[in-house]
């Protein structure tokens, strides 16, 4: 075997290699592509879409091309993913779908290898341009890996796994840090056509462990520790706590980021010593297009979080578009998208759309905050960073310092700024579009979900002069048709109009199923509202048609652009023996979006004083799910407000939360109405 030192053998040793401070930024120029390749004047899309335009050239505007997608998805994506994918074996079919039984095929007869796409191809003609930006905890320790570097990684790592009898199907649970060692996993799963299953390194043993079952996963892959914000956390400990609970596993691969020292049981195989057997040569497997890629949980309105299943060429096509043409990406652009990979962004662009279009992707370990609030433009500034994409809730945080954390750095480099995951008010719009931006960047707010994919909704692409306006999505994507539906299942047609936001197109990169439950997947997203995809969200279309989203319309919140189910914040509390009831819902909360507010009743005779329960309840939360889910508030209050048939009437409760017991509506159809007044009442003591 050779015995070459790995990159993630290097790069997860402790006493990681410091590299000199200063601009990487010319380093990385060197590699670039120059200015000429910006969009011709007179072009019709925002960014030029030739493979479409050429073949048809009766497309005059962005209007048609967009209309032509809808029209014609076949042609539209199947020459897409002809000249944008490389395939093991081309496609004869694009489509063939069964609509009524919510099942959705692209490219079913297509073979091809996401490795293959996202590492192989550019490792071959440009191997040493750069793959990954790793901006680790502490600024100005970056490491950059080439796409030869990647490529060899990826290979290693999958023959590891192939060597220790992981097989295609199989999932792979990660809980990782942000780090190169995440992006090989999951590309080395994509090799040897196992599944990830990517759990947010946040999240606690019990919810870890959940997900874990729930995948039937054999392997685990995580590090010893991790670093974020200057604190360690202790990921290896989690885990073990979590495969305690999981049969199913019988092995989990510990790699090492701080070198730390780790107790070691029967299940564990040090990962860098199994690196280091194995060579970087790996024969990827030959997937059908229809071929799980990965999982990723994510809550829903009852208690369990679902896996939402995602294949393999129809979701790798929508993140690669998207990410061309809603970012506008050019070859040598930094693309620095700071979301975790333990989530749907991390997923479609920090890895897979940035990596098949052979971007330069940047890994952000770190927080916004860490050392100082001028963290993120200093490594704009340091890393050369051209679009940087982030959360309205990391915007919220950091305008309330300072304006010249932002100034003191060069943005020069910034050409595209992207949110995502919960509304952008029009405050942190601007802040970012005028002070982070200068005014000469596109700002896209973007929306969509962890079920589609990738973009929806996004300012852009758009003829390419059309205005981008402050704090909506506005637009539909290309293959994408926004539906507004009325309670009774009615579209709503017209402009200056509200509703359920459905989607009545069917694109490449939505999910195929619930894992193991496709009757939850057809319950979820298909039954309320017939012929369409319903998103969970309400949406204003305005005057002009763009798009507004107005928030969920059920059980979920969305908590710093995470999404929450309140049934598993209840769940949790419910085993508290003090606790008899209760019920949680979201406020407006100015720097998360959503806080957590849970209104509890509790036993007559409870063991503990009221300041103990909370106490506990915190920690419970805590421990079932993660931080991020532990309430603001808790209120003890003598009933919940019930209709007749014993069902809480939330919304009467998210208006005592929200403070604005003026705005209660009609309480008349409730069992006891009295019992509102008792619940302001304890909400005013409480705030007192
Ligand atoms: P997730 O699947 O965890 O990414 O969460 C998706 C949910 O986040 C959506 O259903 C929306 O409620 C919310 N969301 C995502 N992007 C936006 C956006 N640009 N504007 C408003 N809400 C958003």
């Amino acid at each position: 075997m050779p015995a070459t030192p790995s990159t993630l053998l290097r790069l997860f040793s402790r006493g990681v290699r410091q590299h000199a401070p200063g601009p990487l930024r010319s380093s990385l120029r060197a590699t670039s592509v120059s200015k000429s390749d910006v969009a011709p004047a007179g072009d019709i899309t925002s960014t030029p879409i030739p493979e479409i335009t050429d073949a048809f050239p009766g497309l005059h505007t962005h209007e048609h091309i967009h209309q032509f997608s809808l029209d014609h998805p076949e042609e539209f994506w199947g020459q897409l993913a002809r000249s944008r994918l490389e395939w093991q074996r081309e496609f004869k079919t694009v489509t063939a779908h069964e609509p009524e039984k919510a099942i959705f095929r692209w490219f079913p007869d297509g073979q091809l290898n996401v490795s293959v796409n996202c590492v192989d191809r550019h490792a071959r003609h440009d191997p040493d341009r750069v793959a990954l930006l790793w901006e680790k905890d502490e600024p100005g320790q970056q490491e950059a890996i080439t796409y030869r570097e990647l490529k060899d990684e990826v290979c290693r790592l999958a023959n590891v796994l192939r060597a220790s009898g992981v097989g295609k199907g199989d999932r792979v649970a990660l809980y990782l840090p942000v780090s190169p060692l995440a992006v090989a996993s999951m590309l080395a799963c994509a090799r040897i056509g196992a599944v990830h299953s990517v759990v947010f390194a946040g999240f606690s043993a019990e919810a870890l462990a959940s997900r874990i079952q729930d995948a039937g996963a054999e392997t685990v892959i995580t590090t010893d520790q991790a670093v974020r914000g200057g604190k360690v956390i202790q990921l290896k400990q989690v885990v073990d706590a979590a495969v305690v609970k999981c049969p199913s596993v019988k092995r989990v691969f510990v790699g090492s980021r701080t070198g730390s020292q780790m107790k070691m049981g029967p299940k564990d195989i040090a990962l860098e010593k199994a690196l280091s057997c194995e060579g970087t040569e790996c024969e990827p497997a030959v997937q059908d297009a229809e071929d799980l890629l990965f999982l990723l949980y994510t809550s829903g309105s009852t208690g369990s979080p679902k896996g939402v299943a995602h294949t393999t060429a129809g979701y790798l096509l929508y993140a690669a578009t998207t990410h061309k043409h809603v970012f506008d990406y050019r070859d040598g652009d930094v693309f620095g998208c700071v979301a975790d990979v333990g989530w749907i962004t991390g997923h479609s662009y920090v890895v897979y759309g940035p990596l098949a279009n052979g971007a330069t992707t940047v890994l952000f370990e770190s927080t916004p905050t860490y050392p100082n609030p001028g963290r993120y433009w200093e490594t704009v500034a340091r890393l050369g960073i051209t679009h940087f994409y982030c959360a309205p809730t990391a915007l919220r945080l950091l305008l309330r310092y300072e304006d010249d954390w932002v100034k003191r750095y060069d943005r020069s480099t910034l050409r595209v700024l992207g949110s995502v995951g919960e509304p952008l008010n029009h405050e942190a719009w601007h802040w970012f579009n005028d002070l982070v931006g200068e005014k000469r960047c596109t700002l896209v707010d973007t929306w969509w979900q962890t079920e589609t994919g990738g973009i929806m909704i996004s300012p852009r692409p758009s003829a390419p002069s059309a205005p981008v306006l402050p704090a909506l999505p506005m637009r539909p994507m290309f293959g994408v048709k926004p539906v507004l539906c009325d309670p009774n299942g009615g579209v709503v047609e017209g402009m200056g109009v509200d509703g359920a936001l459905c989607v009545g197109s069917v694109w490449p990169g939505i999910a195929r199923t619930i894992y193991g439950d496709h009757k939850r997947y057809i319950d979820t997203y298909f039954s309320p509202y017939k012929g369409h995809y319903f998103s969970g969200d309400g949406a204003h279309r305005d005057q002009d048609g763009y798009y507004h989203i107005t928030g969920r319309m059920d059980d979920v919140i969305n908590v710093t652009g995470h999404r929450l189910g309140t049934a598993e914040v209840e769940d949790a509390m419910m085993e508290h023996p003090d606790v008899a009831e209760v019920a949680v819902v979201g406020f407006p909360h100015e720097v998360k979006g959503e806080g957590v507010f849970a209104f509890m009743i509790l036993k007559d005779h409870t063991h503990e004083s009221t300041e103990e329960i909370k106490n506990d309840l915190k920690k419970l939360v805590r421990s079932k799910i993660a931080g991020y889910a532990v309430p603001e508030t808790f209120l003890v209050c003598p009933g919940l407000p019930k209709t007749r048939s014993g069902k809480i009437m939330r919304r009467i409760l998210r208006k005592v939360a929200a403070n604005k017991p003026g705005e209660l509506g009609d309480i008349s159809t409730l069992a006891d109405p009295s019992i509102v007044q008792s619940i302001i009442e304890a909400y005013n003591n409480e705030k007192r």
